[in-house]
């Protein structure tokens, strides 16, 4: 059994002259809520698009439960179980509300299910509709599933993309910055729901720029400047770390 979920070693990405991911060392267990904080521009969003296929690597190894998928597309990490959400929201706002879940669920179906859905179209709606009632009902959306997603204010649309995230049944979710743009409460309810998903079973890498919202909710926190982990430990490990400091005082 293996109770690693995902691990990277000396994972490094260059931009031309720029390393802005430099030799990083990451394992993730079963379970875990792991925070990856750091400035702007520290190298979070490279690192994350590393692990789910959006920019290859130049150097370096990632592996999913045990198996290495350095390099392959971002459809193939989310078929083998990874959901994310973006830094920038990518839902469709001139879709419905359930639309855009259910575009998910779609996706989380057996490869079976889905050459089925011609014949089988009716069963295979009612699964789809079923899993994306559920979803919705958990995200505190299904009383707005046939709003236009446009129609959400920010804070909705952000649980709405992670809705999507969910739909694909992830084995382990990578959430990046998803309180950017939230006022203060509506950060907390955010960091309760994330705190709630986990402590259901799911694994997550919480990448987030704001200290406060990682360390409350986070088992384990790893920091980045300038492309380098500096720090991985505690929270109140880390927020003692002075090298931490330094790198957010200094940023
Ligand atoms: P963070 O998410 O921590 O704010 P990023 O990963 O977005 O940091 O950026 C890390 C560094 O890499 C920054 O200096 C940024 O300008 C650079 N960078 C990110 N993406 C690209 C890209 N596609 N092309 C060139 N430089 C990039
Ligand atoms: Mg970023």
């Amino acid at each position: 059994m293996s109770e690693v979920i995902m691990e990277t070693k000396g994972l490094t990405r260059r931009f031309g002259g720029l390393t802005a991911v430099d030799n990083v060392d990451m394992v993730m267990k079963q379970g875990e809520l792991v925070g990856l904080i750091g400035p702007n521009g520290a190298g979070k969003s490279t690192f994350f698009n590393c692990l789910t296929g959006f920019y290859p690597p130049s150097e370096g190894e990632v592996k999913f439960m045990g198996k290495p998928i350095t390099g392959i597309k971002p459809y193939q990490v989310a078929k083998l179980g990874i959901g994310r959400t973006f830094q920038n929201l990518r839902i469709m706002p001139n879709m419905t509300v359930f639309d855009n879940v259910s575009i998910g669920a779609i996706g989380s179906l057996s490869h079976s299910m889905r050459r089925a859905i011609w014949p089988f179209r009716c069963k295979t709606d009612q699964k789809i509709s079923t899993r994306t009632w559920e979803i919705l009902s958990r995200v505190g959306l299904d009383s707005l599933a046939g709003e236009l997603a446009a129609n959400l204010s920010y804070g909705k649309r952000k649980y709405l993309e992670i809705a999507r995230a969910l739909a694909t049944d992830p084995k382990l979710l990578i959430l990046d910055e998803p309180a950017a743009g939230l006022n203060e409460q509506e950060t907390g309810q955010l960091a309760e729901f994330i705190s709630e998903l986990n402590k259901e079973g799911l694994p997550i890498l919480l990448v987030e720029h704001d200290m406060g919202l990682v360390m409350g909710i986070c088992h384990r926190v790893m920091v980045l400047a300038l492309g380098k982990k500096i720090a991985d430990d505690t929270p109140t490990a880390v927020q003692q770390d002075t090298a931490v400091l330094e790198a957010y005082l200094g940023g």
